[in-house]
């Protein structure tokens, strides 16, 4: 409100003019009678020129002031303007000193002249000044333009004093002595009026783009058509009227000048402060983003690296660096997106800033890591205690939007100087640690220098997993999968692994998470595919019966962009039946259940068939079942493992199999090694088994050559327990 006071005060001043105005107007217009001829006669010629004066000087000056700005506002409004201002300061010297009474000057003076040289120089102001409204404000460039510009008001002076100084006056007179001024110089005067009311009607529907200016303006045409009325109705030069036009056309253009110095001069130059403003407060947000992390405002990695630096050494005793990551951020991330990421992870920040002690410093390293640093660290179990304090905080899980997700951590310490002396490595070591710690139950893990060789190890794989598509590096093994009713094997699930030139083979257990973590696994999951799609054409052109591929999905592949037309293409070209297509998912794909329904559907409607992988290992609840198209249930191996010796598993593959029943899904039991287990299953009902007992998985020509006796061997096992 004050800003706007301010801004505006300009108005409060306007106002004060004018009412200043009115009343000076309306005790000359009663009292013109007492005023006429008030400084005496013989005083007028030298009053009218001392105005006069102060008239053409401050014309010069906005003539000036013009000439010395437009180089650097290079705009061609504000140089015309100039020139104008100069014409008229010109145009007012001619009539100053032709005006009647005035010294003989070339010639001598008189009031034909002299009203003609003033009459012309109103005209020619209010037209110039109008033309210049109309003009389109742009940059001038040569320096010539500006000088011819300011030259022509020398050939317009010169026009004038030809014309005015003719031998034989061409025209005619304006002013009669002793009567007053004529009906033409009237008109003309209302000319000029008509002129500055059309000025002042632009004005007005322009006001909001430069207030101050505009209003500048305004009063300069008002005060510009007071002089001229005043003009008009004098009697004869010692009417006090004709003086106060004078005074009034004087502060109409000082008025004038105000807004051309306001536009060239103190309006940029304030908006030049304006801009240093702007720039400090930009230099000082940058400043800050360059010290704090985006998402969640917490200091950064600079930040923390230069404070260790400073912190570090300065005190003696041991301090400690907790590394902490979000469970399962990755899926996340990659199921909802990097909006519910980020939400997520500002929420986390701030509720781990709500539990650590203010004393100690949470930062953020990258996008998905808080480093907090304890510059005094008692005890281990004194840490210890405080990381379970921050799990402890992150129990209730995180309510975003219709998602409820936990926010569990996994933490890793390292401790100075035990581990390292330099904040670099400490930092790192915390980071090795805490990818560890998810492996542990407690998910809170020291550092140990066994883990600095395991993440290199893990490095190095990363950086040989990016040729291994291209390098011929990876293979498919199928592992075959029993019919439990036919001892058939209809169906096998393609199984990835690596060659690698220098280790050999390695598993994907192994490698699938590496390329999960670095996006490798979308090219890879492509390659897996095309190949299995492949294959099974290949087994049918071999003459071996109709073969269903199991070909597994990560999480990372299924939220890829395109994934439905990718699988769709993949099959039109190898002309498969969708049919002898199944894919599998795993639970914890079920985080974002809508946007999968809607993959699901549409992955369906392929016509291939959908298999949960793992199924009961998972976090999620099991209300996605209703919701997701899905044909089949797999049973982990884990369950399968333990069915003779832990009753709770028992119990777990019994309700697997009667849910699947009821949903009337089909259940593949997986990992089964031994008779027992399969009988266990067998009595269950299930259909469907795949395991060691039967077959590991095989090289496909292996797989094709040994096909019937595989088969042969699966039905040998069957009858025996079916004996
Ligand atoms: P999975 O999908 O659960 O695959 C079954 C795993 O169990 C395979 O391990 C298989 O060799 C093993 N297995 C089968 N029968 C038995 C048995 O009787 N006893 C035992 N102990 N194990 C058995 P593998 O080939 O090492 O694969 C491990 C995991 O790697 C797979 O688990 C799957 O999650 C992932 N994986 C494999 N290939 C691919 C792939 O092409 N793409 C993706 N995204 N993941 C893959
Ligand atoms: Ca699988
Ligand atoms: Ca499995």
């Amino acid at each position: 409100m004050w800003e706007l006071n301010k801004q505006y005060s300009f108005v409060r001043q306007g106002i004060q003019y004018i009412i200043y105005s009115i009343v000076i107007l309306l005790i000359i217009g009663y009292w013109s009678e007492e005023f006429y001829a008030i400084f005496g006669k013989n005083n007028y010629v030298s009053i009218h020129l001392l105005m006069e004066i102060l008239i053409i000087v401050v014309t010069m000056t906005i003539a000036i002031q013009s000439w010395l700005t437009t180089p650097y506002i290079l705009s061609n409004k504000t140089l015309y303007i100039g020139a104008l201002f100069l014409t008229c300061s010109f145009i007012e010297v001619a009539h100053a000193l032709a005006y009647k009474g005035m010294p003989f000057f070339i010639t001598e003076s008189s009031s034909y002249a002299a009203t003609w040289f003033y009459i012309i120089g109103r005209l020619v102001l209010s037209c110039g000044i109008l033309g210049i409204f109309c003009l389109k404000e742009k940059p001038i460039q040569k320096n010539t333009y500006r000088w011819f510009i300011y030259s022509t008001p020398l050939f317009v002076i010169v026009a004038l004093l030809m014309l005015i100084y003719a031998p034989n006056p061409v025209l005619p007179p304006l002013v009669i002595d002793g009567v007053g001024p004529t009906t033409l110089k009237t008109s003309l005067q209302y000319v000029a009026i008509v002129c500055h009311l059309v000025i002042m009607y632009i004005l007005i529907t322009k006001i909001n783009n430069a207030p101050k200016i505009i209003f500048l303006l305004l009063g300069s045409s008002i005060y510009l058509i007071i002089s001229d009325i005043l003009f008009t109705i004098y009697r004869d030069v010692y009417d006090i009227k004709n003086f106060l036009g004078h005074i009034f056309q004087l502060s109409s253009f000082y008025l004038l000048f105000k807004a051309v110095y306001f536009s060239s001069i103190e309006k940029p130059f304030r908006e030049l402060l304006e801009m240093q403003k702007h720039l400090e407060k930009s230099r000082e947000k940058m400043h800050h983003m360059a010290y704090h992390n985006e998402v969640t405002n917490l200091p950064n990695e600079r930040f923390l690296m230069e404070s260790l630096q400073k912190n570090l050494y300065k005190t003696k005793g041991n301090k400690a660096i907790l590394a902490l990551e979000i469970e399962r951020f990755s899926a996340i991330k990659a199921s909802l997106g990097s909006s519910y990421a980020d939400k997520l992870l500002s929420m986390v920040a701030q509720r781990l800033k709500d539990s650590l002690p203010e004393k100690y410093l949470l930062s953020m390293q990258r996008e998905d890591c808080f480093i907090v640093f304890l510059d005094e660290a008692k005890s281990t179990q004194q840490i210890m205690q405080l990381c379970k304090q921050l799990q402890v905080a992150m129990l209730e899980s995180f309510q975003i939007q219709h998602f409820s997700l936990n926010g569990n951590l996994n933490i890793g310490i390292s401790l100075f100087p035990t581990d390292a002396y330099k904040e670099e490595e400490l930092v790192r070591y915390a980071v090795y640690a805490m990818h560890e710690a998810s492996k542990v139950p407690s998910r809170i893990l020291f550092y140990e220098t066994s883990m600095s060789s395991e993440i290199t190890e893990k490095l190095i794989l990363e950086n040989d997993l990016h040729h291994a598509i291209d390098n011929n590096e990876l293979l498919l093994e199928y592992q075959p999968q029993v019919d439990l009713q036919t001892g058939q094997i209809l169906s096998v699930e393609a199984l990835v692994r690596w060659q690698h030139p220098r280790k050999g083979i390695i598993s994907p257990g192994v490698f699938i998470p590496i390329a999960e973590e670095s996006g490798i696994i979308i090219p890879i999951g492509q390659w897996v595919l095309e190949t299995a799609c492949q294959q099974v054409k290949e087994w049918e052109r071999a003459g071996l019966p109709p073969i269903k591929v199991a070909v597994n999905l990560s999480l990372g592949q299924l939220f890829q962009q395109n994934i439905v037309e990718m699988i769709q293409h993949v099959l039109e070209q190898i002309e498969l039946d969708p049919q002898y297509l199944q894919l599998e998912i795993t639970e914890s794909m079920t985080i974002n259940i809508d946007h999968m329904t809607m993959i699901l559907h549409q992955l369906k409607a392929l016509g291939v068939t959908i298999a949960v992988d793992d199924f009961g290992t998972g976090y999620s609840s099991l209300s996605y079942l209703k919701d997701f198209p899905i044909d089949c249930l797999k049973i982990d191996r884990s369950f399968v493992q333990k069915i003779q010796s832990d009753e709770t598993d028992k119990a777990l593959v019994d309700m697997i199999l009667s849910m699947a029943k009821h949903l009337r899904l089909k259940v593949v039991a997986e990992g089964i090694e031994e008779v027992e287990q399969l009988n266990y299953l067998l009595a269950g009902h299930c259909e469907t088994v795949q395991g060691f007992l039967f077959s590991k998985p095989l090289h496909p020509s292996s797989l094709q050559e040994n096909y019937q006796m595989l088969q042969h061997n699966a039905q040998n096992i069957l009858e025996q327990l079916h004996v």
